[in-house]
């Protein structure tokens, strides 16, 4: 998120937005999640291929020319609005281990398929979750579930996403040989704001603070496989941690070890 210049302003809309959920744009979620197919606006669902994606177009919304991954409307709403809030969600980040031992291995062409197909399959997922996928990160996924996209219960849905791409068999493309990964959630305040990246013509979200870099963190120190949860999101939902794998663990960059649960495959 270094090459990105983040916004202040239009704080309560924001808030609303992330926090709660803005009316119109819930409406629109919930009318659109339920017409096919993906890819999908990534802030209102809307569906830009199959018959959806022919619907909407006839209302006059499809994809932006700027900005692929949004809508025109909604596109629009980040040009006329940037600014952001501070909000308390919970947010997930993978990321492929060895990836630098991988990516010497294999051709760059194989390494950037192998990137695109666990960002393909985990990116459904994630919006199976209700979750928003920020912008991609070189190979890793980062993801949040704002209450006011993913509902109250948005510490439950980042720890099932968790576990469910810990259940898919990722694989290197053009061999049989497994994609390895490693996630961390973690529930906490964050600020989350419009974004302008490099050049001043893409405009996104992003998510900035120290529950940012601790969830981090936490997936770098998860092993190939696993998941590490921070404790304030276990107990956010409600995980019964007498019956999970807790551990304490020093994380770089962090004065105090954390509390963490493990989910293994
Ligand atoms: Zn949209």
């Amino acid at each position: 998120m270094n090459d990105a210049d983040k916004q202040t302003g239009h704080e309560e809309l924001w808030k609303q937005v992330f926090g709660e959920g803005h009316p119109v744009l819930v409406k629109k979620q919930r009318r659109f999640l339920s017409w096919p197919n993906d890819p999908r606006c990534k802030l209102c669902y809307a569906p830009f291929a199959g018959f959806g994606g022919f619907f909407v177009r006839l209302s006059g919304t499809m994809p932006s020319d700027r900005n692929p991954h949004y809508c025109n409307k909604c596109d629009s709403f980040l040009q006329a609005f940037p600014g952001g809030a501070e909000v308390l969600m919970t947010v997930l980040i993978l990321d492929i281990r060895g990836s630098v031992d991988l990516s010497g291995k294999i051709s760059p062409k194989l390494y950037a398929d192998t990137v695109n197909q666990m960002r393909e399959i985990t990116s459904e997922i994630i919006a199976a979750n209700n979750g928003f996928i920020l912008e991609f990160q070189g190979d890793s996924v980062v993801a949040v579930f704002p209450p006011g996209f993913t509902g109250q219960d948005h510490a439950e849905k980042g720890i099932a996403t968790a576990r469910e791409i810990l259940k898919q068999s990722l694989k290197i493309v053009g061999t049989d040989q497994t994609l390895s990964v490693g996630i961390g959630v973690h529930t906490g305040s964050v600020y989350i704001c419009t974004v302008t990246a490099a050049g001043g013509n893409m405009q996104g979200v992003g998510v900035f603070g120290q529950n940012v870099n601790l969830v981090a963190r936490l997936s770098a120190a998860a092993d190939a496989g696993q998941a590490l949860v921070s404790i304030e999101a276990a107990s956010e939902a409600k995980l019964d941690c007498d019956n999970e794998n807790t551990a304490e663990l020093e994380l770089k960059g962090l004065e105090s070890p954390q509390q963490v649960v493990r989910l293994d495959f």
